[in-house]
């Protein structure tokens, strides 16, 4: 198979072209226009300039980024990208144009890792600002890994405040706290469809259940081997804030058994 490079012109075999990565998702067995020498060439030439920039829109929020190839090559990244960056999906969304966006440059670096750490600060400094745009705090050498930021209400909390994903094999972005609200809220606004359905939910449930019965039980228990402790835990505090409850409904399930039990005698 040959292809002609859309810089060079000249026809080549389609080993002298780099397939498209997975950060171009959306074609990922297209391979790329330029040939490879042609964007070794292009790499060569590309400015090279570390630079922790910012990005403002005239509606005050702003962006924070960082870059080695120099602010203005990172600037037409951007125009490409079309939505599919945190910046250039704030732009899509807004209708703004590149023009109504103000780069300048924080601080220019000798060394790019100590450029990527001020980047991490700088974005962990104003993350609880609502106009910031950046939703994560990238993860850097020496970053704190005993706590973090929760995504939903910006509150810096200990490892443990957060959901642990088996699936993904990491903690969840948003905290339990803020999790537990949103499925709260959730079971809120669908109340009514799960009264009115609740005969042919709870049909269906059990039906998923009884197929998938060994997996949902062998997740349960790797799920209780992992938190153990944190489940002890809660447990332990749970009788402890609900203590006189307990005590009561012990005794009212005392109290009716032993009349049934009588009965059945
Ligand atoms: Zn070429
Ligand atoms: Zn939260």
């Amino acid at each position: 198979m040959k292809k002609t490079c859309s810089k060079c012109k000249i026809e080549k075999e389609i080993t002298e072209f780099y397939k498209k990565t997975a950060r171009n998702r959306k074609d990922t067995h297209e391979w790329r226009s330029r040939c490879k020498g042609c964007m070794r060439r292009a790499a060569h030439e590309r400015p090279k300039a570390n630079h922790l920039y910012k990005v403002e829109c005239p509606s005050g929020y702003y962006y924070i980024g960082s870059t080695i190839v120099g602010i203005e090559q990172r600037r037409r990244c951007h125009i490409r990208a079309k939505g599919s960056t945190t910046l250039s999906k704030h732009i899509k969304e807004n209708s703004l144009s590149q023009e109504d966006l103000k780069y300048s440059v924080v601080k220019e670096f000798q060394d790019p890792e100590e450029m990527r750490i001020a980047e991490r600060d700088l974005i962990r400094s104003c993350y609880a600002d609502p106009f910031l745009l950046n939703k994560r705090i990238p993860l850097r050498n020496g970053t704190d890994m005993s706590k973090r930021f929760c995504t939903k209400c910006k509150i810096e909390k200990p490892l443990e405040e957060f959901y642990y994903r088996r699936d993904k094999e990491s903690y969840d972005s948003p905290c339990k706290q803020c999790t537990n609200t949103r499925l709260r809220e959730y079971r809120e606004a669908n109340k009514e469809y799960y009264e009115a359905n609740k005969e042919e939910i709870a049909k269906r449930d059990k039906e998923y259940y009884e197929a998938n019965k060994e997996k949902i039980l062998k997740t349960k228990k790797e799920y209780y081997e992992a938190n153990k402790e944190e489940i002890a835990k809660q447990r332990r505090e749970y009788r402890e804030a609900n203590k006189e409850k307990i005590a009561k409904y012990a005794k009212e399930y005392y109290k009716a058994n032993k009349e049934k039990k009588l009965l059945d005698n």
